[in-house]
């Protein structure tokens, strides 16, 4: 028996932006069902009746009670990842359902679909992280929710925008952080710029909780979508400039200090959505303005994400489709253009300044000559070898230049004595004469040794022997 679940099963498959469309009959036929509803609850009834003829592929779980059994008996598929035992990061599922679905949410998503939040209990996420843990799973996430900041917010379902309860997040750290004490990764996902900008205070201690129980490196991602006045009030978006504004401020305020592995603690990422509805010219000049100002403020943002709309069926993009999308290709082309010259380099030259230390980057694959390295996180920045190192390992390195989202890196320290001439050479603030003693004089017997050949003494720390 054959089943097909996940998002393609569910909606369809699109392209990068527009309508879904539905799966071609030739991938549709090589199955006995395609999932619509939950997996966990449709295959759990195919495999109770061994059979899909009365099952309702639509069935849909009232509770995570009801699944909370199958989340633990499923933690040992991480066993079968070809990942495991190496970069696998788990995605920890908190609660689904969105606040604002009582004002139908936002045109595009499908999210308030699922109506209010039902969120899981402390104790039931943290059992399951106990047990991924126990499996040999160091790295997670808390994903999956459009907002980890309303997690057991106060005002659900009466309030667009509910009261985030720090305590609550706080119960949910402590105990992941309990039963998990040497975990390598823990970062979250999803924040809704609203809840910042709304609850300042409380958004506050949330963001300080989380810092105090994360690790660095770590992003609330911010789902602004659009500044436009016009396209928020037609799309029912969440935040206008001054608000976005404002939220990136706070998690800048209480996340932008360096953390132990070399990146700021906590910062925002901002998502932005272009083939909404009312969107003109002006949009594209009123978010490139957005971001503007972030970089003007000397404000830090982890990275920015410009997508076009993915129309779903049942939301209120529907009727309108890929139309502005396609009407507005070149604007959507040369904005993307622009925030790449002049907005993300400025970005990244103060994400990492040259010579900042990254820890425990994995290094992940080989193209050229290069490597590709990453921490293991929720939006890694990559880093670019000019050198093929080994694969697979848990490596330090040090920032010494910049290609467009990615930074060039260098092994940190680097061998002295036997780094290729290319890499003493990126050594930040080195001199042409430096390099060619250092070549003339090694082998070095000890630093001290190395300290008598170079005058630039602060290019020392980025060597060994
Ligand atoms: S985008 Fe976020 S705020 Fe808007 S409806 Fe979806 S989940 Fe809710």
């Amino acid at each position: 028996m054959k089943v097909l679940t996940g998002p393609a099963a569910k909606f369809g498959i699109g392209t990068i932006g527009g309508r879904l469309a539905e799966l071609p009959t030739k991938i549709k036929e090589n199955f006995n069902m395609l999932v619509k509803g939950d997996p966990e609850i449709v295959v759990h009834e195919i495999i109770s009746e061994n059979s899909v003829d009365k099952v309702d592929p639509y069935a849909i779980r009232g509770s995570y009670d009801e699944i909370e059994e199958f989340i633990i008996r499923g933690t040992r598929i991480v066993l079968q990842h070809p990942n495991y035992g190496l970069n696998l990061i788990a995605e920890i599922e908190t609660y689904r359902g969105c606040p604002r679905a009582i004002t139908g949410g936002c045109s595009f998503c499908i999210e308030p679909l699922y109506g209010l939040p039902k969120f899981r209990k402390q104790k039931c996420i943290v059992r399951e992280i106990e047990e991924l843990y126990s499996l040999g799973v160091k790295f997670f996430r808390l994903g999956r929710q459009p907002d980890i900041f309303t997690y057991r917010a106060e005002g659900v379902g009466n309030v667009e925008y509910p009261k985030p309860k720090p305590e609550e997040i706080e119960k949910l750290f402590y105990g992941i952080r309990n039963v998990a004490p040497n975990l390598k990764t823990l970062h979250i996902d999803n924040v809704n710029p609203g809840t910042v900008a709304n609850h300042p205070k409380e958004a506050r201690e949330v963001a300080k909780v989380i810092v105090k129980y994360h690790t660095p490196g770590d992003v609330a991602a911010f789902g602004v979508e659009s500044v436009d006045p016009v396209v928020v009030k037609l799309n029912n978006l969440k935040v206008t400039m001054e608000e976005a504004l404002r939220a990136v401020e706070i998690i800048n305020e209480i996340g932008a200090q360096r953390g132990y592995n070399g990146l700021p603690e906590l910062l925002p990422g901002i998502n932005l959505l272009f083939g909404l509805k009312g969107e003109t010219k002006e949009t594209y000049r009123i978010n490139f303005e957005f971001l503007k100002r972030i970089v003007e403020r000397s404000l830090m943002i982890r990275r920015i994400n410009i997508r076009q709309v993915m129309v779903f069926p049942a939301t209120r993009m529907w009727n309108i489709g890929d139309r502005v999308i396609k009407r507005h290709k070149r604007y959507f082309k040369s904005f993307k253009a622009k925030v790449k010259k002049e907005i993300e380099p400025r970005l990244l030259r103060k994400l990492v300044p040259k010579g900042t230390v990254l820890k425990e980057v994995f290094t992940e694959k080989h193209i050229g000559e290069y490597t590709y390295a990453r921490q293991v996180g929720s939006y890694p920045l990559i880093l670019k070898i000019p050198e093929k190192l080994p694969l697979h390992m848990f490596t330090n390195f040090a920032v010494v230049d910049y290609e467009h989202r990615s930074a060039i890196a260098i092994p940190y320290p680097l061998n002295v004595n036997k780094a290729k001439r290319k890499l003493l050479e990126l050594i930040p603030n080195i001199s042409h004469n430096d390099v060619l003693n250092i070549l003339k004089t090694r082998p070095f017997k000890s630093m001290s040794q190395l300290s008598l050949v170079i005058k630039n003494k602060d290019c020392i720390k980025y060597l060994s022997i």
